[in-house]
């Protein structure tokens, strides 16, 4: 069986990766498989353990960096996320694209340990910086100068878009979704 794809996908805080994921999970065509990430952050309203994150203690996390369990791991505004490597052999192995959403560090961490091992990488960004702040500010789904800081991170991830394959601007959700989903079958 032909092993799958290792898609990443990163772009700053608010832009929407959530929104394309779900969609992009919807093109059965894709065959993907998302890479639930462990992170230490607390869950948001709605987000469930073992779907959205496998939500862990900092003791966890430590005990697993320690065991080498990780393809990748970074901290991020005050919290640590990272990427299992046994997970996401495993599915890449059954045959399935697997996509990962993260951050710029942990992306290129992963470019330079895969190179040309079946991974594409996608920047997705926001139409204009305006926009983006505005989205973050009304997530209010953190206190004020957790916002600033994802405000400010988001202006430095926007740099690092020349790490990646592809750069995929998020205009309406439908369209990027598809563009996206263009790409992936062009490599599949
Ligand atoms: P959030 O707290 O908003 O869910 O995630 C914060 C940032 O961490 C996002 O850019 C998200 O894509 C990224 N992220 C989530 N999981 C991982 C991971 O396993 N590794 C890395 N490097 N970044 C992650």
């Amino acid at each position: 069986m032909k092993k799958g794809l290792l898609i990443i996908l990163s772009g700053p805080s608010g832009v929407g990766k959530g929104t394309i994921r779900q969609y992009l999970m919807k093109y059965s065509e894709l065959n993907l498989a998302y890479s639930v990430s462990v992170t230490t952050r607390e869950p948001r309203p709605g987000e469930v353990d073992g779907v959205d994150y496998f939500f862990v203690s900092e003791e966890y996390f430590k005990q697993a960096i320690k065991e080498n369990k990780f393809l990748e791991y970074t901290s991020f505004v005050g919290h640590h996320y990272g990427t299992l490597k046994e997970y996401v052999e495993n599915l890449r192995n059954e045959g399935k694209n697997v996509l990962l959403e993260i951050e710029t560090n942990g992306a290129k961490n992963v470019l330079d340990q895969v190179k040309g091992d079946g991974e594409v990488s996608i920047f997705l960004m926001p139409p204009s910086i305006e926009e983006l702040e505005h989205r973050i500010i009304n997530r209010r789904t953190e206190p004020e100068e957790i916002i600033k800081k994802r405000v400010e991170k988001a202006r430095e991830e926007m740099k690092k878009q020349s790490l990646y394959q592809y750069v995929v601007v998020n205009d309406t959700r439908e369209g990027a979704a598809q563009r996206i989903r263009d790409i992936i079958v062009s490599k599949m």
